[in-house]
């Protein structure tokens, strides 16, 4: 994936920055640039990375900057965050339910992996459990229901379809109103795409739309269409209402940044992406864990850099052999809360709250590693002794979890020998 390349630049830019001795208006600027020009070669919109930048500017307090001694850290969680913002428009309009009867209807251009990923879309739903159905109402492409129908018959799915009928209305109706009868509850209509965005595809989805009232419209879109993206999106935005997007081959060349494109012109939010043909190739989006590894701060190297800068050096051979072995306690999360306090105000008043509430936990609480030990019972006591509402003690334990998670990742790390910071 190409995308892995913005992160480098980004990373580069930040990293050029930290390394000047003063920071100041240029300085900051020159990063700015760099991370623009970045993005831009990444395919987001000009707009969006426009009103990036002076967001940006806007968080970034220079004279914060200025005295901080992790100024790497400062910006690329400004960067962190405006990303976030950027491919996070909140939840998609609509959620399917098990055994409630919904419709969900897929639109996009021709080979945009439109099909293959109606496909993928009905087999993850069922292997979580609900019972979906397939409907090919695309009569415009010749073999399109011969695909439908072979994947379908592949992953045990009911399909409907017809060779015959040239009316997209007329199959989706029929295949929608079957299949409620049979109790399905995810009723999946492909549509037909075009080569091109033109006036008879957009009125075929609008009247299958209509005749069909799904519960939520996904926009479908190739990743390779580099600044496309955003005109495609936003047309077909304005024809159906698109609740969510699913953005195909991720796992070619494609540079990634039409999805960011994707998601300002729909205001919907990418639910997946498709990383390859096969019908298992299909992942569940989430936006944090994306920029994190966009940003290479969710990955193993952005931790390590994160160890070497947060922890003092005479501490980090015992954390590494304790991560090592897997054994990631509260108490190993209290020790580091007390290295990330040297670090300067982020989040400063948030560690010093989890603190005050870890003050109150025993001894056998902070030293396990097995979260379903923090019963309701112990929570409530931990919330009366800090003085602190349960929901921050709660608030804690999924902060603990979560850090337990990225930590749990060292578990089997070989270290050659006790300390010893070269084997990594
Ligand atoms: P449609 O015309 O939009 O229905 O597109 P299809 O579903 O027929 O897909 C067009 C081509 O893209 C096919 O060869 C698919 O196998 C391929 N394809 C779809 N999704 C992906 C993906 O996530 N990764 C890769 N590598 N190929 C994909």
């Amino acid at each position: 994936m190409v995308l892995a390349q913005l992160g480098g630049s980004i990373s580069r830019a930040l990293a050029q920055m930290s390394n000047a001795t003063v920071i100041d208006e240029k300085v900051l600027n020159d990063c700015l640039n760099e991370i623009s020009r970045a993005l831009l070669q990444a395919d987001v919109q000009f707009k969006m990375v426009r009103d990036m930048q002076a967001n940006i500017k806007r968080i970034v307090n220079l004279e914060a900057l200025a005295a901080g001694t992790n100024k790497r850290r400062i910006m690329q969680q400004a960067v962190f965050t405006e990303l976030c913002n950027m491919l996070d428009p909140g939840k998609p309009s609509f959620t399917p339910k098990k055994g409630k009867p919904s419709v969900v209807m897929f639109v996009g251009l021709q080979g945009s992996g439109k099909t293959t990923t109606c496909s993928k879309y009905a087999y993850y739903h069922q292997k979580k459990g609900f019972k979906p159905a397939l409907v090919c109402a695309d009569t415009f492409r010749a073999g399109a229901f011969d695909q439908l129908k072979q994947n379908a018959t592949k992953a045990k799915i009911p399909f409907y379809g017809s060779y015959m009928e040239s009316d997209p209305v007329k199959i989706a109706v029929e295949g929608v109103e079957r299949f409620k009868k049979e109790n399905c509850d995810l009723i999946i209509v492909d549509t037909s795409g075009r080569h091109k965005q033109e006036a008879a595809l957009f009125e075929e989805m609008r009247q299958v739309s209509e005749a069909t009232k799904p519960d939520l419209v996904i926009f479908v879109m190739d990743s390779s269409i580099g600044q496309a993206a955003f005109d495609q999106a936003q047309a077909f935005k304005q024809s159906v209402s698109v609740g969510a997007v699913i953005i195909t081959k991720m796992d070619g060349h494609a540079k990634g940044g039409g999805a960011l494109s994707a998601v300002a012109a729909t205001k919907s939010p990418v639910i997946f992406i498709g990383t390859g043909e096969h019908i298992d190739d299909f992942e569940v989006f989430d936006v944090k864990p994306f920029v994190s590894r966009l940003l290479g701060m969710g990955d193993w190297s952005g931790f390590m850099d994160k160890i070497h800068e947060v922890i003092p050096t005479d501490q980090q051979p015992d954390l590494l052999q304790k991560l090592s072995e897997g054994s990631f306690s509260l108490r190993l999360m209290y020790e580091q809360f007390q290295n990330l306090l040297k670090m300067g105000p982020i989040g400063q008043a948030k560690i010093k709250r989890y603190m005050t509430m870890m003050d109150s936990m025993t001894d056998a609480e902070l030293d396990s590693t097995n979260p379903k030990l923090m019963t309701e019972s112990r929570i409530i006591r931990i919330a009366r002794g800090s003085g602190r509402p349960v929901r921050d003690v709660m608030d804690m334990l999924e902060e603990y979890k979560r850090l337990a998670k990225i930590w749990g990742k060292m578990k089997g790390l070989k270290l050659q020998k006790k300390g010893d910071m070269s084997a990594l």
